[in-house]
């Protein structure tokens, strides 16, 4: 694999860039490379500045479910540009792409629209806190809310990667107020209700965990979630900014049937540009401003053009209910494949991740336990095979409606020749 124009990006992006990056994520450190520079990607193909072609399953990280450069999705943005990049004043897409979510996410009585995963979390945690009145804040070894300062401990994705386990430049007292529990450990969030029970204003949690690899939530562990909630009159984020419009239409909410106070989407909503959105109950929702005292605010919120990608995208998702079911079977054929090759893999819909360890993977502990020089073998052997993947154990492999049976099939068959490789 010729990788000499991506090599001299990289050593002009690394003067100018951390890592030569513009989020850790994107890095090739924890595989032993530097990064590869993408030139250009169309349905589930990625090219590279070389001219290598991939079969992407990274899939920009979640948002491109429908593949890349979908038509309809690009026409609908190319329009949207032409009537103006930003107005920073309300416009008509605005309530209809507000209602289409709420459609498919009823519990999102009232919502906003924001600019990244990051905002959303932030946002609803600060709502829950202004409704509630209280400062803690429970959230689940592993799980990835973002980046904002409370947030960055025991946090997963490029954190893991990275092995940090808490974030510098986040003072003590930021996170003073934020609790870890285990994720699918009850015992964990009891004994901390039972301790603080009157102070915990919210517990955010991601309902299939992503963020440390595909960790599944273990039978009653969400039914769990939302009793102790309840019972402690603390508010229930599920941040489906990953599982939202994924594990269904409806989010994981609709998936498990177990129904959060507040919601956190983004990725798919935007449809591959910066949108977000976060809402629930109408009593909490009402505490922002302009009706409420929890501020939040954004010069490019509901932004004209990302909002037309969004509203373009969940329209075809919706209008082709078939599109979950193709996923399915396209993520079990990688499973299977997966599974004859010896790996672990867990799967919930089309995320998966393949575990380098012999047990069953269920919270953080297993998933740090993994062998992940063994999984830098195997990127490197499904790279060089044209299969572009995560450059973490930690991260799923994101399967889109737009990946062909060819492909799955070539990429079945490269994954179950890693164990003869020489
Ligand atoms: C990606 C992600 C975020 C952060 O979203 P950004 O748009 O990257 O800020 C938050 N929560 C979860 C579950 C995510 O997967």
């Amino acid at each position: 694999m010729n990788t000499e124009r991506s090599q001299v990006l990289y050593n002009e992006a690394v003067k100018l860039m951390p890592g030569g990056v513009n989020s850790p994520v994107r890095a090739f450190k924890a595989v032993g490379r530097t990064p590869i520079f993408i030139e250009s990607a169309k349905g589930d193909r990625i090219t590279d500045a070389d001219g290598n072609e991939f079969i992407d399953y990274v899939c920009s990280w979640g948002p491109n479910i429908l593949g890349h450069g979908r038509p309809e999705v690009v026409e609908a943005v190319k329009k949207a540009c032409e009537k103006g990049l930003t107005f920073g004043a309300c416009h008509e897409g605005e309530p209809a792409l507000a209602k289409l979510i709420q459609k498919h996410f009823p519990s999102m009585e009232m919502l906003r629209l924001v600019n990244s995963g990051t905002e959303a979390v932030m946002s609803a945690i600060r709502a829950s806190r202004g409704f509630t009145g209280r400062d803690k804040i429970i959230k689940f070894e592993g799980c990835y809310h973002g980046h904002s300062d409370g947030l960055l401990v025991k946090a997963g994705s490029g954190l893991m990667t990275n092995s940090i386990p808490s974030g510098a430049g986040v003072p003590q007292s930021f996170t003073d107020c934020t609790l870890l529990a285990g994720y699918n450990d009850p015992s964990s969030v009891e004994s901390l209700f039972e301790k603080y029970g009157g102070e915990i204003a919210c517990v955010i949690v991601e309902p299939c965990a992503a963020n440390m690899g595909v960790v599944l939530p273990k039978k009653g562990f969400l039914e769990f979630l939302r009793e102790i909630t309840s019972k402690y009159n603390s508010v229930l984020i599920f941040d489906e900014v990953i599982t939202g419009f994924r594990l269904s239409l409806g989010g994981a909410q609709k998936y498990y049937g177990v129904i959060p106070d507040m919601t956190t989407l983004g990725k798919i909503v935007g449809g591959g540009m910066p949108l977000a959105a976060y809402g629930g109950k109408r009593e909490i929702m009402e505490c922002v401003a302009p009706l409420g005292s929890v501020y939040q605010a954004g010069t490019l919120s509901g932004n004209p053009t990302a909002v037309a990608a969004g509203k373009a995208t969940l329209e075809i998702l919706e209008q082709n209910p078939g599109i979950y079911l193709a996923l399915e079977e396209k993520s079990a054929r990688l499973e299977a494949s997966m599974k004859k090759a010896g790996l672990n893999v867990n799967r919930c819909g089309s995320l998966l991740t393949a575990f380098f360890t012999d047990k069953p993977v269920e919270n953080y502990d297993g998933a740090v336990s993994c062998n992940v020089k063994k999984y830098g073998e195997y990127f490197n052997y499904l790279l060089e095979n044209g299969i572009y993947t995560a450059p973490s154990q930690f991260e799923a492999m994101f399967v889109s409606f737009a990946h062909s049976d060819e492909d799955i099939s070539k990429t079945c068959q490269i994954i179950e020749s890693f164990a003869d490789r020489k």
